[in-house]
Formats: C-alpha cells, structure tokens, sequence
C-alpha cells in the first residue's frame, strides 16, 4: 500500500520557510507584498483570492486586494497591471483566471512584469523556464517538485510520465523533471493508448481535469503518483484524476485529492512572493 503525501503537511513546512525569509527581509527594511486582480464575482476564485490573501497575512507579508467588476475592458486592466508593475511596495502580482469573457486575458498576464510575475505564466518566465534560467516558475509544478523532492525518490533517468500539457502545469512540469534528468514523455487528449504509456512511469503526473482518467491498474509497482486535478462528482466529492484507491495498492507514493497538489500551490505563491521581494529575480 502506497504511502500518502501530505501536501497540507509539507504546505505547512514551506509556509514555515517562507516565514523565515520574510523575517530576513524585514531586517533589511523589505515587506514582501502581493497585489491581487479578482474581476467580477465567481465564488471558487473568490476562495482562491481570499486563502492567497489569508497566506500573505499570516507571514507577515502585504496584499493588495483589487476587486473589479465583470464589465471591466481588458485595456483597463492592463492599466491596472502597469500601474501595479510601477508600485514599488508591490513585489508580485496575481491575476486571478480564468478572467470572465471577453477580456483577453492573455493580454492582461502578459503585460505584468517579468520580475513581478509570481505565477510564472508570461512568455518571459515560461521562456526562462524553458532556456533553463532563473527566473519565477508557474506555482503548481513547483509544488510538485517540492512534493517529489520530499519524498527522496531520485528522478535521475527515471521515467516520468505526464499527463496533460496546459502551460499552467503540464508543459512547465515536463521541463522541470526534464531539468532534474527525468526522461520525460508528455501526453495529451490525442496520446494512444494511455495506458500503456502510464505504465512505463516511475513517477506519473496527472493534470488532465478529468475524474480518475488514469486507471489504477495503469500504475507500475513502486511508481510516485502526482494528482494534481481537482474534480467535483455529482454527489459533491472531491476526486482526483487519478483512480485513488487501486493505484495507491500499487504506487509507492501517491498524493490525495483533497490534500496533495493543492495546499502546495498557494504555498509556493508565497515562496514566489518571497523571492521577488528578495529580488534574486532580473526584470
Ligand atoms: P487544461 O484543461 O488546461 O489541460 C488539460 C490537459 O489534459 C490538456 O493538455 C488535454 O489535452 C489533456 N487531456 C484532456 N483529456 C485527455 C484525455 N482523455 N487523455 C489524455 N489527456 C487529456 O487543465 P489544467 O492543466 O489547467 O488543469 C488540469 C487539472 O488540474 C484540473 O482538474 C485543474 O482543476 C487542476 N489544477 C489543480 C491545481 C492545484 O493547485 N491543485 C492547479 C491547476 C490545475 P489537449 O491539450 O490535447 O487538449
């Protein structure tokens, strides 16, 4: 039976770390701060603003909340993004998606700041990612290789399959294990047969939003398992993407849904937050 990896538990660890740097800024007379962008009034980002919001707070950390209408055009919020990339109190900023249509919201996440841009999504820092820079990376695959680096599993020449191939986690994650020497096959809706790919993983991340898409039995004997979707069933469960409890008979490391991938995301917003204060980051 595969062990579980308590994303709350090491969220709570990084939390911690971060509190650490936040206390070595303050010395130098830095307050790490956060701008948030929530546009118009959808419960689930509202949640996600908040518990980012909560997060800054409890280390000691400033947000900036911006709270904007729905009918709000994408020039105006480029405006505000620009303004946000000039304030030098604001060290990182957060557009909360997906942005209600029509604003292109493309637009409004490239126009943040390189240096600023904690959720790693502009052309820049996917392109440093990519050229294997420093720069600030997307939040969740951080999480993920802080989730599989607790474990001690070695990624050097391990198989590593992923599963979906968005630029919010699938495409960032297979660089990043690639960047760890994992040998790395990324897989997609039009990938044959699944299955037997998923089989040659000794780490398997899942990312499709689609529940328990890969099968338990798919899972080879001793594989690290990596959950990252978050599903609602009908009768109001949370599930995974990944079929919990017959993979976990066979992986050796598996995260759950609630409780794994998602704890770390916010955490390492924060960590991100940190490290642009800090400025180790190039504009
Ligand atoms: P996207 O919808 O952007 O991407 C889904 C990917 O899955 C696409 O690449 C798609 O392929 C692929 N896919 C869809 N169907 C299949 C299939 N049948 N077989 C193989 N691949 C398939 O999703 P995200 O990456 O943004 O999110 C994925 C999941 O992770 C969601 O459940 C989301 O809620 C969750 N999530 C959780 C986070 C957390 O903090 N825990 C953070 C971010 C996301 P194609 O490109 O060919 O269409």
């Amino acid at each position: 039976m595969g062990e579980i990896l308590d994303g709350k538990a090491v969220a709570e660890r990084v939390r911690a770390e971060v509190g650490g740097r936040v206390a070595a800024l303050a010395e130098r007379g830095i307050v790490p701060g956060l701008a948030t962008v929530l546009v118009g009034d959808d419960p689930a980002s509202r949640v996600y603003v908040g518990s980012k919001e909560k997060g800054c707070a409890a280390l000691g950390m400033r947000s900036f909340g911006h709270r904007i209408a729905a009918d709000v055009t994408t020039a105006e919020l480029v405006a505000l993004v620009e303004e946000l990339n000039a304030r030098p109190e604001v060290h990182g900023i957060l557009v909360q998606l997906p942005l209600p249509a029509p604003i292109d919201a493309d637009a409004v996440i490239q126009a943040i700041a390189p240096a600023k841009d904690v959720d790693g999504l502009t052309v820049v820092s996917q392109g440093r990612l990519l050229a294997g820079r420093p720069g600030l990376r997307p939040c969740t695959p951080l999480g993920i290789m802080r989730l599989i680096t607790e474990t001690g599993v070695p990624l050097r020449g391990a198989g590593a399959v992923v599963v979906g191939r968005s630029l919010l986690v699938g495409k960032p994650i297979a660089l990043m294990l690639l960047e760890r020497h994992a040998t790395v096959t990324l897989c997609h809706s039009r990938t044959r047969d699944l299955g037997a790919v998923v089989r040659g993983g000794d780490v398997v991340v899942a990312a499709v939003g689609r529940p328990e898409l890969v099968r338990g039995e798919w899972i080879r004997e001793g594989a690290l398992v990596i959950d990252v979707g978050i599903n609602r069933t009908a009768d109001g469960r949370l599930v995974g993407d990944v079929e919990f409890a017959t993979a976990r008979t066979r992986a050796a490391w598996i995260t759950p849904v609630p409780g794994g991938v998602g704890p770390m995301t916010v955490a390492m917003l924060l960590a991100n937050t940190a490290a642009a204060a800090g400025a180790g980051i190039a504009a």
